[in-house]
Formats: structure tokens, C-alpha cells, sequence
């Protein structure tokens, strides 16, 4: 390979390290990954708020449970008493009473009933809150899968530049190198045009007819007249 070669080459491993780190540091599943934590931050609080209700609900359920099966042990004793009783005031006394246990527990099946009701919906609600939960958990698994991967590839990609950057320095003179190093930091990145008949690569602009027989003239390692980069004279005549 030719020095021309060796340096367009190391322009190419160079934005192959530029471009990576540049990825490194923004890598969108970060982003990502703060966003998921914040649904599921927002899924958990909708699942405490939802087990809360329930046990509520539990206890109310359980409260009523009690009371009805003690309404019935009340409304089978007043139906013993009334079958022994033998005077009609006692047994009007306690069918009065059997009246209103009977009643009672009316009302108390009816709120049974509801908060039965009450709590199928809850439960339907608490699946969707988990299922969402276990999606949330998925993604995240899967956005920190392809975090660790992706890392790992933009880590290898820089590894291996790094090696054919070494085995390039070696080929290419100090002087060039430094030539080359200051008009990368000076251009943010790209030093290197090629000429493209009478216009530079990079920068576009036309020669004018000065400048492309003095290009003619000079080294085959230029310097583009317009963009100051390092101008190789490679395609074709200047014009
Ligand atoms: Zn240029």
C-alpha cells in the first residue's frame, strides 16, 4: 500500500473510533431504560393502591361472613324456641325476633353479594396490573440484553480500529502523521479529502485554474486550497 493509502485508511479506522465511542456514549437503550423504570414505577404504585383495596375488601368480606352465619344460628335457635314454646306471647315475642334476624340477614346477603361483586373487579383489575408488570419486566430484560450487547460490539469494533491504527503509524511518516493528527482536531474529525476531477472531495468547492496547476505541480499529498485538508491527488486529471 502506498503512504496515500495508508492514510485514507487510518481516516477510516479513526471514524470507525469517533463514530462508535460516539454511539458508546448514547446509546439509546439507556433512554429507553429510564422510561420503562418510570412505567414501572407507576404499574407498582397501581398494584400496592389495588392490594390495599383488597385486603379492605377481604376484611369486609370476612366481617359479613361472620355476621351471616351468626344470623343464621340466631334465626335457627328463635325457629327451636318458637317450636317449643306453648304460650302465644312468647311466641309472638320470638317470631318478632325470628322477623328481624331473618331481615337482617337479608341485608347482610345483599352486601355480601355486592362486595363479592366488588371484588371479582378488583381481581380483573389486579391481572391486567400484573400482566402489564410482567411486560415492563420483559422489556427491561430485553433493552438491558441488547445494552450489554451492543457495548460489547462497539467494544470490539474499537478494539480491532485500534489494532489496524497501531499497524498504520508505523507505516506512515512523522511528519505526515503530525499533518494529519492537526487537521483532524482542527476539522473535527475528517482530514483527508481525495481531489474529484477539479474539486475536493469533502469541502465541494471547484479549483480555480491557479490553484489546480499548482496542485498539478506539487506533492501528490496536497492541501485543499478552500477547506485546508489534506488533499490526495488520486482521481484523474485536475482539469
Ligand atoms: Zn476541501
Amino acid at each position: 500500500m502506498s503512504e496515500m493509502d495508508d492514510l485514507l485508511a487510518l481516516q477510516e479506522v479513526d471514524l470507525v473510533i469517533l463514530r462508535a465511542s460516539k454511539r458508546l456514549e448514547g446509546l439509546p437503550q439507556r433512554e429507553a431504560i429510564l422510561a420503562n423504570r418510570k412505567k414501572q414505577a407507576e404499574v407498582d404504585a397501581k398494584a400496592a393502591q389495588v392490594k390495599a383495596l383488597k385486603d379492605q375488601c377481604e376484611a369486609k368480606l370476612e366481617d359479613l361472613q361472620t355476621r351471616d352465619a351468626q344470623l343464621a344460628a340466631k334465626i335457627d335457635e328463635t325457629q327451636a324456641l318458637i317450636n317449643e314454646a306453648d304460650d302465644f306471647r312468647t311466641v309472638d315475642d320470638l317470631t318478632e325476633d325470628l322477623v328481624r334476624a331473618v331481615k337482617a340477614r337479608e341485608k347482610v346477603d345483599f352486601e355480601l353479594t355486592s362486595q363479592l361483586e366488588l371484588m371479582d373487579r378488583i381481581e380483573g383489575t389486579s391481572r391486567q396490573v400484573e400482566q402489564a408488570s410482567q411486560q415492563l419486566k420483559a422489556k427491561e430484560l430485553e433493552l438491558a440484553n441488547s445494552f450489554k450487547q451492543e457495548v460489547l460490539d462497539l467494544r470490539a469494533k474499537v478494539a480491532q480500529a485500534q489494532e489496524s491504527r497501531k499497524q498504520l503509524l508505523e507505516r506512515i511518516s512523522p511528519d505526515l502523521l503530525r499533518r494529519y493528527e492537526s487537521v483532524k482536531t482542527s476539522k473535527g474529525g475528517i482530514a483527508v479529502a481525495v481531489n474529484l476531477g477539479d474539486r475536493c472531495s469533502v469541502c465541494n468547492v471547484t479549483f480555480q485554474e491557479g490553484q489546480r496547476i499548482n496542485l498539478q505541480r506539487g506533492p501528490a499529498i496536497a492541501t485543499c486550497p478552500s477547506c485546508g485538508r489534506l488533499l490526495l491527488r488520486r482521481d484523474g486529471k485536475l482539469g
